[in-house]
């Protein structure tokens, strides 16, 4: 089989909405390499976006996954409830920042735990709004995309958004947005547009993902632990894609010196099968009625083993230690490219969690057609990168915190040649 022929099929059989940043299927994973159909090898520094942080295929979570395969698949948790289920929900209670009592539901999708935060915070205080941020990312449901803070392409086409949801700017430095400009938009929309009182829940990435992975100032995030302290709003992280030890934390916000009291999980939770999860303060994970939460997959089987297991990687091969260390030496690599590589304006990260920024090489505006230029090139030469950023100017890395060092240093070579050749071809 090859690529270009199923690509082709592709266009026949699969709805143009849904968006693809290559035309590789994929015959085999395993840790941070990827075969397609071809038998090309490449280097995923996407990780199916930070999903496998516990890398392709990881031992320990196949064979939990296998092991519960020989059980059974699925019975409904509210049909036919399963101990690790509960286990599962105690290990995240006992894990998610915060020094409270926390209750945790399981979903499926980043997407829905997103929902059923804004649901839960809405039951808890009776209220209706919701504050979200400029270039932030919740997910494709009604509730999700109107949380989202970017039109195109999340947005446009898709009719009235949900009604009482408010954005304020998000600070970043390398736009020119400060803490204080974001603080200011939000006092201002407290007196002209929305009461406080009417605020159910503040939603906020520690580490903005598909905007552009600007880590929220610590300053920031105390401001707005302070604003739903005074106000009574459910202050909810989304640390979907901050999760599970990619940033060198098991959570980003731990990177901080509050707490949220709400925090949804997705992705690198079950280490490539599908779960989400909502975990937050008893009191107020409790105010939904027994029916109100839930659904037929939420908290299979399969996801639900496979967490444990990738708990259990996370924490056995020190992957929060191990992601600093990745992260610190892929900065160190782009930072050295910066002299004879103008365009790039910005190389940041938490852990593991890396970005860089091009400009235009005058620096005056953002370059997207040379971002893209990278990420072609880079594959290419069959490494697998994204992109990401409001302006579509940044490549975002990725890698499972697993990736072997030959594979690692391989990866980074590729890198700096492909961002060599993107500027070449201008
Ligand atoms: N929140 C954040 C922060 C995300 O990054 C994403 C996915 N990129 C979502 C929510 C939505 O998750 P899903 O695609 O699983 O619905």
């Amino acid at each position: 089989m090859r690529n270009t022929e199923i690509a082709t099929r592709r266009q026949g059989a699969i709805a143009r909405g849904v968006g693809m940043m290559t035309q590789l299927y994929v015959d085999r994973a395993e840790n941070a390499e990827v075969w397609d159909v071809e038998g090309n090898r490449y280097i995923d520094f996407a990780a199916g976006i930070a999903v496998v942080n516990t890398g392709h295929r990881h031992p320990k979570v196949m064979a939990a996954v296998a092991a519960q395969l020989e059980r059974f698949t699925h019975t409904c948790h509210q049909v036919l409830p399963y101990e690790n289920y509960i286990s599962l929900a105690e290990r995240l209670n006992a894990a998610v920042p915060g020094d409270f009592d926390k209750r945790t539901v399981f979903v499926t999708t980043g997407a829905e735990a997103v929902e059923n935060a804004v649901k839960i915070a809405r039951a808890a205080t009776g209220r209706q709004a919701v504050i979200a941020f400029g270039g932030a990312f919740h997910g494709r449901t009604f509730m999700g995309m109107s949380l989202t803070g970017k039109v195109e392409p999340y947005k446009a086409g898709f009719g009235t958004m949900m009604p009482d949801v408010y954005h304020v700017p998000f600070p970043v430095e390398p736009h020119g947005v400060t803490v204080d400009d974001s603080l200011k938009a939000l006092r201002q929309l407290f007196k002209s547009d929305l009461a406080p009182e009417r605020v159910a829940a503040m939603i906020i990435e520690p580490v903005q993902g598909e905007g552009g992975f600007y880590a929220a100032p610590a300053e920031l995030m105390r401001e707005i632990r302070a604003l739903c302290d005074a106000h009574g709003i459910v202050m909810i992280a989304d640390e979907v894609q901050t999760g599970f030890a990619r940033t060198g934390r098991l959570f980003a916000m731990e990177h901080h010196d509050v707490v949220a009291d709400i925090t949804t999980m997705a992705k690198g939770l079950a280490g490539g099968l599908p779960l989400a999860a909502v975990t937050g303060k008893a009191e107020i994970m409790d105010a939904a009625n027994p029916g109100g939460l839930g659904g037929t997959y939420g908290g299979n089987p399969l996801g639900i083993a496979a967490a444990h297991a990738v708990l259990d990687v996370i924490e056995e091969e020190g992957l929060c230690a191990r992601a600093e260390q990745l992260g610190s030496r892929l900065r160190q690599r782009l930072e050295s490219l910066r002299a004879d590589t103008p365009r790039i304006v910005d190389v940041r990260g938490q852990g593991f969690m890396v970005a860089v920024e091009f400009n235009t090489p005058d620096g005056s505006a953002p370059d997207a057609a040379f971002t893209a230029r990278v990420r072609a090139e880079a594959e290419k030469r069959k490494l697998i990168l994204l992109t990401c950023g409001v302006y579509g100017n940044v490549v975002r890395f990725l890698a499972p915190i697993t990736i072997d060092e030959e594979t690692f240093a391989e990866g980074l070579d590729i890198l700096e040649e492909a961002i060599r050749a993107a500027g070449e071809d201008a």
